[in-house]
């Protein structure tokens, strides 16, 4: 049994928690509660905005430079490389990623959160610009107090992406980890105290959707960014657009893999193994239609069962474990159901399709390949969030981009082929945010989002920074430019 957790941090400092009810946290791989959390009352989530807010308007953290404000953040994340293999540990336990994954997971995170700090240090927060009608300043300035809202598939990394560039801006932040996975959550809020985040710029609420909902809809709210399910961007989407919210919203995605007619198989293979089965298939980005040659439909389909056959699924905790559970006994059923469906609507089980033998305890799903998939079919359109691919063939690549773009999402999507010229004209006409080639690529340094269902805004690179600043014009008067220009970034870094 770990640390129960039953305090909330607001305006801080450690608080019981309103609600009298405190939500198990479940190892996925053995089904045992490992500890007991918190539940905000609404009362909670009103106490966490407000001194978000009065931080915000009145306290230091606004006022100060970047470059101070990134320098405590960095002396955080250095702490927090401390504690790697206890967040790795505490990932694993909560949600069943391995070992192994867990704590690349926590080093990339951390290296993600070093890089937000180096692109606002380097963002001037003043510009001087000519007008037609004389000179002005283009303020960056934060744009107030964020709800962070994180899914359970990826609590340490989506609590970096979204608390450092938040704060490094200037912003408060209220945190809500997702009600199954808020164990790491702890750590980051207490090794950002300790680098002397002040009280009130960052604050810990932890409990499910109602919360979540309270949250969204507070008025002090400025802006909302959120990572989940499509169905819960979409409220979000509401409520924000309502009251003129600023929102950033990461949300599902179907993303399909093209394999060409010269496709390298082994590469593709590897690139597949990772990008439809890491995390149990549990990653939004994650290629769950496989798009094949009619042709070689038969000779790819044995290769996709052999790369998910070459999986070791067991236990995540042991370091050889290549595959875990999914994340919970809901996840289960909802991956079993999608199996269930598939097998209905006619696509053929070439590998999986259940629970692998000899794990009788946890929630563990094989990885799946479903043979003579059709586009239409519910398993290749919703988001199993699972270890279960489809495998469609076509006649032409201009079939392929179409059957690629028949999709309300548009998160992520790959072609391998050994042509670039047809990766080229693959990558440009599938409409989604972020594309692979040859690979199942993700990293920091460039935007990665969605269009369509898949959401609004991108979680990485500059743009993410940018994204948690509004621009203000400032017309200045001659006289003006030097002491705006004194605040400009030469002084500020
Ligand atoms: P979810 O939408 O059920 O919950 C996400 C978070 O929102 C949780 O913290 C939850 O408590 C909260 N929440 C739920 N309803 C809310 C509401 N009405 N208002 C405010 N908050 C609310 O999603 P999930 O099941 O936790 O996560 C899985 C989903 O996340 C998948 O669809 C996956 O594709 C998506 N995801 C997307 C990305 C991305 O970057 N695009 C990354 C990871 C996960």
């Amino acid at each position: 049994m770990l640390t129960d957790r039953e305090m909330l941090f607001i305006d801080g400092e450690w608080v019981p928690a309103g609600a009298d009810e405190t939500t198990s946290i479940v190892n996925p791989a053995t089904e045992e509660t490992v500890a007991r959390v918190a539940q905000a009352s609404p009362d909670d989530v009103n106490r966490a905005v407000r001194s978000a807010a009065n931080a915000f308007r009145n306290g230091p953290w606004r006022r100060g430079t970047v470059a101070e404000r990134a320098r405590i953040l960095a002396n955080a994340l250095n702490r927090l490389a401390t504690r790697s293999d206890e967040l790795a540990g505490l990932i694993t336990t909560q949600m069943g990623l391995p070992a192994s994954n867990a704590a690349g997971q926590v080093s990339s995170s951390i290296e993600m959160g070093r890089y937000f700090l180096d692109v606002a240090t380097d963002l001037p927060t003043t510009e001087i610009r000519q007008t037609s009608s004389g000179p002005a300043a283009v303020l960056r300035e934060p744009v107030g107090v964020v709800a962070a809202i994180a899914p359970w598939n990826g609590p340490f990394a989506v609590a970096i992406q979204k608390i450092i560039p938040a704060l490094v801006t200037g912003c408060s932040v209220v945190y809500k980890p997702a009600l199954e996975t808020p164990l790491d959550a702890y750590l980051v809020v207490e090794e950002l105290t300790e680098a002397g985040v002040p009280a009130g710029v960052l604050n810990l609420i932890t409990s499910g959707p109602g919360i979540g909902r309270a949250l969204v809809a507070h008025p002090d709210v400025q802006k909302i960014s959120f990572t989940g399910s499509t169905s819960t961007g979409r409220e979000i989407g509401r409520v924000a657009g309502g009251a003129f919210k600023r929102v950033q919203l990461e949300l599902g995605g179907k993303s399909a893999a093209v394999l060409a007619e010269d496709v390298d198989v082994e590469l593709a293979m590897s690139g597949i193994r990772m990008g439809s089965f890491m995390n149990s298939g549990q990653v939004c980005a994650s290629y769950s239609r496989i798009l094949v040659p009619r042709g070689r439909a038969d000779e790819l389909t044995q290769a996709l069962v052999a790369a998910a056959e070459s999986l070791v699924v067991g236990d995540p905790a042991d370091t050889s474990t290549t595959m875990g559970p999914v994340a919970s006994r809901k996840q289960y059923e909802t991956v079993s159901g999608y199996v269930d469906a598939g097998r209905s609507e006619g696509a053929v089980v070439a590998t999986g399709g259940g629970r692998p033998s000899g794990l009788s305890r946890g929630f563990f799903v094989s990885p799946t390949v479903f043979a003579g998939a059709t586009n239409e079919m519910r398993i290749s359109q919703e988001e199993i969030f699972g270890p279960v691919i489809s495998v469609i063939s076509y006649d032409s690549l201009d079939e392929a981009i179409a059957i690629a773009n028949d999709s309300v999402y548009g998160l992520h999507g790959a072609v391998f082929t050994q042509d670039p010229t047809v990766a080229a004209r693959v990558a440009r006409e599938v409409h989604t945010g972020t594309f692979s080639i040859n690979s199942f690529t993700y990293n920091h340094e460039a935007p990665f989002g969605g269009v369509k269902d898949s959401g609004v805004g991108r979680d990485t690179g500059p743009e993410a920074v940018e994204s948690f600043y509004e621009l203000k014009t400032v017309n200045l008067t001659p006289e003006m430019v030097p002491v705006f220009e004194a605040a400009a970034r030469p002084i500020d870094s």
